[in-house]
């Protein structure tokens, strides 16, 4: 639930800053940043876990074991690091900072991702995929390189996907969307921000001043649409993400690692991928697949 709110005068419109809640994925502690209650999605997106912060200690590296996804894209961004990434359309991926990994499950593909020791921090991004294309072909795309724009003194902003600052990104999205690596030293700037989008600031290294609040690592800091501009400030270097898009227009359902329509969908999702009939084909990985029993809704067995 929001902690609280502030305007910030200028360019109108509530900041709602809430604290994220623990989770552990494989052998990994993160912090769950969305979905959360009483906010599901910014735009499309739908889920966000930072792993790997420096303010808290967490244990183990990125070792995820083989699992299967629907109808959404994964987004996966590092700050230190290098994962590699298999999955079910044959691709085995090193990642490092800076890249773009950018999984498209549509109909149903599965991956595993694996860290290479050391140090590991970044974030792993769920975009919920539009009734156009939940259910269709899965794809991959990485991008080694992404267009950057420049705001000011030791202000540079990388694009992940959508267009900021006069800057595009070629990465796929099906929606109106927009994210973007914030790489800042000391001082004041502005975001130009797209007034029919949403948007979210997610902190994780260093500390935010976003119109009165100060945001940390641990917190995302909503805008709901109305805003051309943000003006946020640091006191020391800070890294952040900004994500937002037109508000999602339909309803999904989401459980585990499944965005759907119906629970009838991710029930028969669930069922493919524990019967192993083809529909998530296979990952060359060491490790074992991840197993989980059906969801609750589950309907008794005749
Ligand atoms: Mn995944």
């Amino acid at each position: 639930m929001p902690e609280g709110s502030a305007e910030d005068g200028l360019h109108g419109g509530e900041i709602e800053v809430t604290d994220d809640r623990f989770a552990r994925v494989g052998a990994l502690d993160v912090r769950r940043m969305l979905p959360r209650r009483g906010r599901r999605t910014v735009g499309a997106w739908c889920f966000v876990d930072h792993f790997g912060s420096t303010t808290i200690p967490f244990g183990a590296g990125l070792d995820i074991a083989p699992h299967p996804h629907l109808g959404l894209q994964t987004v996966t961004w590092l700050f230190a690091g290098e994962a590699v990434r298999r999955d079910s359309l044959g691709t085995e991926q090193d990642l490092r900072p800076g890249q773009l990994n950018l999984m498209t499950a549509g109909r149903g593909a599965a991956h595993s991702e694996e860290s290479r020791g050391g140090v590991l921090h970044g974030l792993q991004l769920w975009v919920a995929q539009p009734s156009a294309t939940w259910d269709g072909p899965p794809a991959f795309e990485h991008h080694r390189e992404l267009p950057r724009a420049t705001l000011g003194a030791g202000a540079t902003a990388t694009l992940l996907v959508g267009n900021f600052s006069g800057v595009g990104s070629p990465a796929r999205h099906d929606t109106d969307l927009v994210g973007v690596d914030l790489d800042l030293e000391f001082g004041e700037v502005a975001l130009p921000l797209e007034p029919n989008f949403e948007h979210g600031l997610v902190v994780c290294a260093g500390a935010l001043l976003v119109g009165a609040r100060v945001v940390e690592p641990g917190q995302l800091a909503y805008l709901a649409p109305g805003r051309d501009e943000l003006v946020i400030a640091t006191r020391s270097a800070t890294r952040a993400l900004l994500i937002g898009g037109a508000p999602f227009p339909e309803s999904v359902t989401m459980w585990w690692n499944f965005v759907g329509r119906s629970e009838a969908v991710l029930l028969e999702a669930w069922r493919s991928w524990t019967d192993r009939d083809g529909r998530f084909g296979e990952v060359r990985s060491a490790l074992a697949r991840v197993e989980i029993g059906p969801p609750p809704w589950r309907p008794a067995e005749r």
